[in-house]
């Protein structure tokens, strides 16, 4: 029997979803195509959350939008993929859920909504692992037209500002041979000219480019489909306290513009409040010392959710293989007084010609391995807060044809980037081991030996250029690995990166519905986790593009039928 609810609401809904990123959207989405009468509230003035700030990869197995694109993947070989990457356990209820569910999943938003994804040809797997895909498990969203938003666009949270050019244009991996080398094709050219065309309309009327791609794309889809439902939104609305009666979630607390409401929720509260985030004290209780300074999330993702949740007796699943993802970052403040936190995702790392060292001078990865692998090595190799650290390290050629970081290709006049102390620069080895501290020697014999396996092709110590990974974010032109190419003579170049987290893989435990644990595996009931609110099904580990995005919309799909009490109708082989 449930403890008598005496308290005097301020309103009631039947779905109350907390945070507007991927996983609140699509919950709330959902459960209003069930039927539900749904409040959204997001603590920010708009929303995306971090997923707008993303590349909006999803990872889905065995989804027929991949068989139709030539590029057929089984859910079959991803099992035995993840079994490699997870090692054992494997394969608990939650990820069984999310295989068999993630296809339906697609399908249903793609019949339903206007939120479709595509898989490009080539996006392989993280790991070098048997099963791996290569193409066809990451989908990508579908770029979206922002102005069909009409006033609402102001509301998609804008991507990272380093992410974009020409006053708010979004850039993407495909966009940027065409950008860089117009007149090399036809092809090129007619690409180049019809960007810069639109974001020249664009910025008559808009504040920044309406061409929305990667996870600006998805957010503003899901966006359009909430208003087109009439969901009800509620801006500058943030969670404050969940409210229990005997023992189930009735409802929650939430600050307004006009002050507090309590709101009751019949069918239950859905937390998707993006994770750790900038909360102070869920970063020193749950990641390591040498990597709480930075993060890429967005400032309004406080850990509200996972608090709020441990305040009702929830738990915080700690026991995965790391509880953030991470992406090496450089960090820049710019003469406006803005920090420049640029993840080091594709564009350079894997670039011939680049190598990564620790405090010692001397490398410690394959640095065209994924951004996680790498700052999971980062983290082995410095495990004092102080040489936190690593240096990319190139020349000058390299950052003429890739660039580094903040640092687009071509540029030649670098001294805006040395002044602020995001370059270092030295004419020889020795000059610039001085400039960033690390022991001259070392990196002198570091880069003597990757210039040697540049000439053989093999990098003997870490492989680089062995994955499809590797390869896919190398340069192809250049032989015999499209990962290695000597560096020198100087004038030779550093950037330093820090370990920030892009994700959080800790997080609240739930079941394959969605629902909320309590400590010894009972349902908390009327409350659910989902996105980067709940622990990640793949124990903290990075299998591929899309590994957080994908699970977010497929629990927040789980959830939203759950609460409408219509999961049980689509069966899975897991349910
Ligand atoms: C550069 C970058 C690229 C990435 N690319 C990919 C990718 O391609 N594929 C992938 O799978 N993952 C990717 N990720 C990770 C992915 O973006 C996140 O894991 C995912 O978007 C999280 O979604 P979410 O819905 O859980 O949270 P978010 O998208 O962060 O949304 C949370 C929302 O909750 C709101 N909120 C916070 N507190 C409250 C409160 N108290 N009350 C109300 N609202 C609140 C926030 O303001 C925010 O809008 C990337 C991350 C980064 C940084």
């Amino acid at each position: 029997m449930p403890a008598p609810d005496d308290r005097r609401w301020d309103s009631e809904t039947d779905l109350l979803v907390v945070g507007a990123g991927a996983a609140g959207m699509t919950a709330a989405l959902v459960a209003a195509l069930e039927g539900l009468r749904v409040i959204l509230c997001e603590k920010s003035d708009t929303v995306g959350g971090t997923t707008a700030t993303s590349a909006g990869s999803v990872w889905i197995p065995g989804s027929r939008q991949s068989e139709a694109a030539g590029v057929a993947d089984t859910i079959e070989a991803a099992k035995s993929y993840l079994a490699g990457v997870l090692r054992e356990p494997a394969f608990d209820d939650r990820l069984s859920a999310y295989l068999a569910s993630g296809p339906a999943v697609l399908d249903y938003l793609e019949q339903r909504t206007s939120v479709v994804f595509a898989p490009p040809p080539v996006h392989p797997d993280y790991r070098n692992l048997p099963g791996a895909a290569k193409g066809g498990r990451a989908l990508a969203a579908v770029p979206f037209d922002g102005r069909l938003l009409g006033p609402d666009f102001d509301r998609v949270r804008p991507p990272r500002r380093e992410f974009m050019v020409l006053g708010g244009m979004m850039v993407g991996k495909t966009d940027i041979p065409a950008l860089l080398a117009p007149f090399r094709s036809w092809g090129n050219f007619r690409h180049a000219f019809g960007l810069l065309a639109r974001q020249a309309r664009d910025r008559l009327s808009y504040a920044r480019g309406t061409r929305l791609i990667m996870g600006n794309a998805l957010v503003g889809r899901l966006l359009h489909d909430l208003r087109q439902r009439a969901v009800d939104i509620r801006y500058r609305t943030a969670l404050k306290d969940l409210v229990t009666v005997g023992d189930e979630i009735v409802g929650a607390v939430l600050t307004t513009p006009t002050g507090e409401l309590a709101l009751r929720a019949r069918k239950g509260v859905v937390l998707a409040t993006g994770g750790i985030g900038w909360s102070n004290e869920l970063r020193e209780r749950l990641l390591p010392d040498n990597a709480r300074r930075y993060s890429l999330s967005p400032e309004s993702n406080t850990g509200d959710g996972i608090l709020a949740g441990e305040r009702a007796s929830a738990e915080i699943e700690c026991e995965l293989e790391s509880p953030a993802l991470w992406m090496p970052s450089s960090i820049m403040t710019q003469s406006d007084g803005h920090l420049s936190v640029f993840p080091h995702i594709m564009l350079d790392r894997a670039k011939p010609g680049l190598l990564a060292v620790d405090a010692s001078g001397r490398r410690f990865v394959n640095e065209a391995d994924s951004y996680h692998d790498f700052v999971q090595a980062m983290l082995r190799s410095n495990r004092s807060p102080a040489s936190v650290l690593a240096y990319l390290i190139c020349d000058r050629r390299f950052i003429r044809d890739y660039g580094i970081g903040l640092v687009h290709p071509g540029t030649r006049d670098l001294s805006r980037f040395v002044e602020a102390g995001y370059l270092h620069e030295g004419r020889s080895i020795a000059e610039l081991a001085a400039k960033i501290g690390v022991d001259g020697e070392a990196l002198t014999h570091t880069i003597e030996r990757y210039n040697r396996y540049a000439e053989t092709g093999i990098d003997e110590e870490f492989g680089r250029g062995t994955s499809e990974l590797n390869r896919f974010n190398g340069d192809p032109a250049n032989r015999p690995n499209p990962c290695l190419r000597r560096l020198g003579p100087g004038p030779y170049c550093a950037v330093a990166v820090w370990p920030t987290d892009l994700a959080s893989s800790a997080g609240l435990r739930t079941d394959a519905r969605g629902r909320v644990l309590r400590p010894g595996d009972g349902v908390l009931k009327g409350l659910y986790a989902v996105g980067t609110d709940a622990a990640s099904i793949f124990k903290g580990t990075y299998p591929g593009p899309g590994t957080m995005i994908g699970p977010a919309i497929v629990f927040a799909w789980r959830a939203a039928m759950d609460a409408a009490g219509v999961l049980d109708n689509f069966s899975m082989p897991s349910d």
